[in-house]
């Protein structure tokens, strides 16, 4: 199983896609509308396939970061609720409306934009206000919403769908900023009420807060990286059992066993130490979302084995060694031959190498790794 054209590949689990969505929808009261984050193609996963998995395990709703991601999905044929979570330029109201995508709106010029494209084709655009309750990102400051909904409520082009915020620090227990941001939305949410204006559907929880704070999971949850089979946190772990969706593997295209004192890669960053080791190249690199920071610091698994990348990771290629004498952790059951499968996110035999592993060797995120190998490799379904 492997690409015609290339020897690396994406493979993204379907299986666990759905189970972990299902583990999701059972933490959701029969209430609660499970809306399925798809930004930057699923988090590097490919957005098509995975919100018809999504749906198909009880996602209603779905959420991009882009005006072409909402395309993008619209032209695949998808026809659920689709909200894009920030307010675009102006100039794409047409296209809001042209393709049903509600964006999330914060300031007036826009929203009367959006009501105007809408109206003058007979149409009402759906909108979901987005308030800013001490992230500091995006929305209209908590102050402002009455105010501003007030300014653009006339609007026939327009209907309020939806009343959001995000949390800062969702990911933290028995945190005071997060209740602080939680009180205010609420208020937020009250003062609306009392003007005697629809919020539509009310909304705050990413993963970490859907799992950790339920008590604010109101109308519909955001569901992100969770669905990925990733923990936002460690304090998640305890709280869902979720199954990695993403793995990410390559074939050998070539290997040698050089001279000792052989360097391998640009700068030779690396020298071949002893007799009787292996060099093998894997056409990963750095375009493909393989981070140049990993270089001299990642194992890669061959045959359930780990084996130590050596070399400055390339646009395209990076190089690991094989060292029949190292070390027993090192050491393979056979030499490595042309064509062997490389796994460098993912499982092998006993051995595994999470998004984790990888984050903290690259002082990021599980996020970033999973969105960077979304980039370029080809992606396999399983
Ligand atoms: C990305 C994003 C989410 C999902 O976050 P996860 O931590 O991946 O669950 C939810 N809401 C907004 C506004 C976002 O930008």
């Amino acid at each position: 199983m492997s690409p015609a054209n290339r020897w690396s590949w994406v493979e993204v689990n379907l299986g666990a896609l759905r189970r972990n969505t299902q583990a999701f929808k059972r933490l959701l009261g029969r209430d609660t509308q499970m809306m399925c984050v798809v930004k930057a193609d699923a988090y590097g996963h490919g957005a098509v396939p995975c919100a018809k998995t999504m749906h198909a395990a009880g996602a209603s709703q779905f959420a991009v970061a882009t005006v072409d991601e909402g395309v993008a999905l619209r032209e695949a044929g998808i026809e659920w609720p689709i909200l894009i979570l920030s307010e675009p330029p102006v100039d794409c109201v047409h296209t809001l409306v042209e393709h049903n995508l509600m964006p999330a709106v914060y300031t007036a010029d826009f929203a009367l934009a959006l009501g105007e494209a809408a109206a003058a084709e007979n149409r009402v655009a759906r909108y979901h206000l987005a308030v800013d309750t001490g992230m500091t990102r995006i929305g209209v400051r908590r102050d402002d919403v009455v105010e501003l909904r007030r300014t653009i409520d006339f609007h026939r082009g327009l209907e309020c769908a939806g009343t959001l915020t995000h949390f800062a620090t969702a990911d933290v227990l028995d945190d005071w900023d997060f209740a602080l941001q939680l009180n205010r939305f609420k208020e937020a949410v009250e003062a609306l009420r009392g003007a005697g204006l629809d919020t539509g559907l009310v909304h705050c929880d990413n993963t970490p807060g859907t799992v950790l704070h339920p008590e604010c999971h109101f109308d519909m949850c955001r569901v992100g990286v969770g669905l990925y089979g990733l923990h936002p946190a460690e304090v998640t772990r305890p709280r869902i059992s979720l199954e990695p969706v993403m793995s990410v593997r390559g074939r050998v295209v070539r290997v040698i066993y050089p001279n000792v004192g052989d360097g391998v890669g640009y700068g030779l960053t690396w020298r071949v130490p002893r007799k009787n080791m292996q060099v093998a190249t894997v056409p990963i690199g750095y375009a493909d979302g393989l981070a140049r920071e990993l270089s001299n610091q990642m194992d890669v698994l061959v045959g359930g084995v780990r084996c130590r990348q050596v070399g400055n990771i390339c646009m395209d290629q990076f190089m690991f060694a094989v060292d029949v004498n190292s070390a027993r952790s090192y050491r393979p059951t056979r030499p490595v031959e042309y064509g062997d499968v490389v796994t460098i996110i993912g499982a092998d035999g006993d051995e595994r190498i999470t998004a984790e592993e990888m984050a903290e060797l690259r002082n990021t995120i599980n996020y970033e790794v999973v969105c960077d190998f979304g980039m370029r490799l080809e992606k396999i379904y399983t």
